[in-house]
Order: C-alpha cells, then structure tokens, then sequence
C-alpha cells in the first residue's frame, strides 16, 4: 500500500490531505488527533514527538506543533520559512488567534496577490501574549496544512525601538514596519509661520546629517517634476511645516534603519509607516520625507502615508472618495518620482469601496495590512459553533469597549449595540454585518484574548474553532476572498 493510503488507516489520526509531502527519504503532514493538530513524519523526519505505528514500512513519528519542530520543517521545506515579496502587489493577513493561516490561504491562492501570513506589531503581541517565534511559527504550519509553496513574507509591524527590531530579526521576519509615528510633530499643521520657524531652527539638524541652510538649499521655493506631469512646489511656509512635522520621523526612521541594516546577517524589506498620525499626509510632505530618506541612505518597498479621511477598524472608508482619490493619485505621482516603492495600506481590511481605486491609480503597486478582520470572522464563525461563547464575548467587549477604544480611530457607539440577550441565536452572525458591532468586538480582542489569562475567552475561542476548524476557514475565505476581489485590476 501507498505511504499515503497507511497514513490515512493509523487509528484516531486524520491527515491533513493537502499537507502530505514527501522529500530526502520522509513524508510530512500535519493531522488532526482529537481537537488538536500536530505535525508528523514518516521516515527519518528529524521531528521530537511520539512513535504512532508505521506506513509503507517506515516509522511515523507524530509530534507537537512547537517552535523545534517549526525549525525542523522550515530546514527542510523552505517553502515553508517567510521570504522576500519584493514590489508585487499584495495583502497583510494579521492572525491574532494563531489559527487564521488556512483560511487566509485558500482566500489568496490562485489570486496572483503575494501574501504576508505572518504579521504582528509589538503592541499587538503584548496584547495577545504572544511572541515573535509563535507568531512565524503558526504561519509555517499553516502553510504545511494547505500545502502552500507560493511563499509568503513575515511582517514585523509598527516597529518603534531598536529592541523591537532585535527580537523580530531574532524570530525570522523578513519585512520590517518602522514606524515613526511617536516623532511627527502633529501640531505642525496649526502652528504660525513664527511658530513654525522658531521649531525648525531647533531641529536635531545632526540626526539629520544636515543643516538648516543645507535643507534650504535642497528644498526652498523649488518645484520637483513628478512623474505623470504634476509637480511639487515647496515655499516657505511647506518648507517649515514639513521639516517640523517630519524631520523627527526621518531622523528615527534612518536611525531605525541603520541599526536593522547593522544587524540583518539576511536580505531583509522595510515599510516605513506613519498611518498612525493625527494628520494627513500631504503629497509634498511625503516628498519631503521620502527624498530625505533616501538621502540618508534608507531602501523601502513600500510607505504608508496617513491618508485623508477616515480608517476605522473594520469598516468601511469613511469620508469622501472623490477626495481620496486626488489625494492618493498625487502621492502616487510622489511614489513613482522617487520609488518606485508600494503605496500601504494600514487598517486596510473592510475598505472595500477604496480597493479598486488604489490598485488602478497604483497599477498594483500596492500593499494591503488587515488583522483585526480576521478576528472577526472567527467570532462570526464562534456564533454558529458556539453561540453562548459569543454571547459571552459580546457582553464583555460592551462592558469594555468605553477603555479599549482610547488607542483606536474608532466611533461606534455601544449603545447601539445590543446586548446578548437580545438577540436571537440565529441573528448573532449579522452582528458582524453591523458597522457599530464590529468595531466594538474589533477593539476589545486584547481584553477578550487576555481575560484571566485567557481561560476565560481565549482557550475556549481556540476550543470552538478548532472543534470546527472548516467552518473557520470557511468564513475567512469568503471575507477575505472580498478585499481580493476588490484588489483585482480591470
Ligand atoms: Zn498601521
């Protein structure tokens, strides 16, 4: 008998059929026994687990899904390790819950979008307790579950200190989110043109490598050519603010970036981020920044620029598209004068009405970040499973929401929200259709995930999902499968 057909016949084991590899003499796969999944070997694997019965005559190790065992399998499956995406257009698939890379797999295979499977900021690993090793780790055995050998790269989102940078390079990221974000001076945009000179004239004009009669020199009453036929013209007055506004930015993110550079005994790719600001960015200011940036030496493959109007987590775009559009297509212009580079989009799940226009304007060049999304399509999923979970949740994000929303963009109100038990059992998964819902459940996943360290929540979210883990899948297909829709050029 095949090696394959004994695999299927060991008692109590169910393979994962897409996951059966063979290479060098062993066969790997990953298999559920009971509610949990492990990974396996057939020959001599090199894996730490337990004797389980032989196939094709070879021994059949199964064992636990930990970080020796994640080593093992990226040595001998490479495609299986993160690596390099380079300029293609593609998606950030954030996985709070270390469960979601199958699903996000099936939603982008054959899409032609390059995908990141691992993604996770400090911030957000703090919150879930998780580490940077797990966060790799569940993308690997993710990507062995489905059989997945197109590749997918590892972010290391919004980055802020080089320690952060120390233990995600340690992990195995190979794209680096530095996030400037703490040093734009946001109240540039309102300050007096004195204001404004006296802040300039007080820059760290030694982080920057420069002088302020050197900036002057580069930039004052200039107009820069973009390509496409547009331009940037830069007076006084958009000299000042943006130098004030940025120049802290561009001093951490070389700063940032030299100390990666340092350390990186690999290829590694940066984003440079400052979504996360009060303002907008304007085009000239992104010009400002960009070509500061790269006069210091710094390589990106792609930006985030903090766009105008809204974005809320989990919803919708929220603001005018006519605006949106004018504004992204002058910061494109920006990017192909000086990249090119791709334009990023952070808190990027849910905008479907803005996809279609950033991937024409673009011409692909583009990234996409989600992660909240696909948290919440496993509640989606936990209200069918397990709906009195759901209530759970649903009552206690209410109860948390008024904390949680402080370090969030986010203006549901809970009011609007109603209470577990209000809602019938089969109305629970509409709550996720509902804008005031979403954001509320969206913002409390920390607390919910953390409550009396996870026994509350957590172990039984983990429990239900993967009591029906295609149900899971499932929900994050179709959802996700939405924002590649949306993404696809016409
Ligand atoms: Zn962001």
């Amino acid at each position: 008998m095949a090696l394959i057909d004994d695999l299927r016949s060991l008692n109590g084991i169910r393979v994962h059929e897409a996951s059966f590899t063979e290479v060098g003499g062993a066969a790997y796969f990953t298999a559920r026994r009971g509610l949990d999944t492990h990974v396996g070997c057939a020959g001599d694997g090199g894996l730490a687990g337990e004797r389980v019965g032989q196939a094709a005559g070879r021994p059949v190790v199964l064992g636990p899904l930990g970080h020796g065992n994640a080593t093992v399998i990226r040595d001998r499956l490479p495609w299986t390790a993160p690596r390099l995406l380079g300029l293609a257009t593609s998606i950030g698939l954030g996985d709070r819950l270390g469960l979601a890379t199958p699903g996000h797999i099936r939603a982008v295979r054959g899409t032609g979008v390059a995908c990141v499977l691992a993604q996770q900021s400090i911030r957000e690993m703090t919150r879930t307790q998780r580490t940077p090793e797990e966060i790799i780790d569940c993308a690997t055995w993710g990507a062995l579950q489905e059989g997945f050998r197109d590749g997918f790269g590892a972010d290391a989102d919004h980055l802020q200190r080089p320690e952060d940078v120390d233990a995600t390079l340690a992990a195995g990221f190979t794209f680096f989110t530095i996030d400037p974000g703490a040093h734009v001076n946001d109240d540039a945009d309102g300050m007096s043109l004195e204001a404004l000179g006296k802040a300039f004239e007080t820059l760290d004009f030694a982080a920057l490598d420069s002088s302020a009669d050197d900036l002057k020199a580069r930039y004052l009453d200039r107009r820069f050519a973009l390509s496409g036929g547009g331009e940037v013209a830069i007076g006084a007055a958009d000299l000042l603010r943006a130098a004030v506004k940025y120049g802290g930015a561009v001093a951490h993110t070389a700063a940032m970036y030299r100390h990666l550079s340092g350390k990186a005994d690999r290829q590694v790719e940066v984003e440079v981020s400052v979504d996360e600001t009060e303002s907008p960015t304007s085009p000239g200011e992104h010009y400002f920044f960009a070509a500061e940036l790269k006069r210091l030496g710094v390589h990106w493959v792609s930006m985030a620029p903090r766009f105008v109007g809204r974005f809320e987590k989990g919803v919708d775009y929220i603001g005018s598209l006519d605006e949106f559009r004018q504004s992204l297509a002058q910061h494109v212009a920006v990017m192909r004068t000086l990249g090119p580079y791709k334009i990023s989009i952070h808190s990027g799940s849910d905008k479907f009405s803005v996809y279609p226009i950033v991937a024409d304007l673009t011409s692909g060049l583009m990234h996409l970040k989600t992660a909240g999304t696909s948290y919440l399509e496993a509640l989606r999923a936990v209200a069918a499973i397990d709906p009195g979970l759901f209530r759970q949740i649903l009552d206690f994000a209410r109860g948390r929401y008024g904390t949680d929303r402080a370090t969030y963009h986010v203006s549901a109100e809970v009011s609007r929200v109603p209470a577990a038990s209000d809602v019938a059992d089969n109305d629970l998964a509409a709550l996720l259709d509902d804008f005031h819902a979403r954001e509320v459940l969206h913002v409390t996943f920390g607390s919910v995930l953390t409550a009396d360290g996870g026994s509350r929540f957590r172990d039984p979210l983990l429990g239900a999902l993967r009591r029906d883990e295609e149900a899971h899948y499932a929900a994050l297909e179709r959802h996700i499968g939405r924002h590649l829709a949306g993404m696809a050029r016409h």
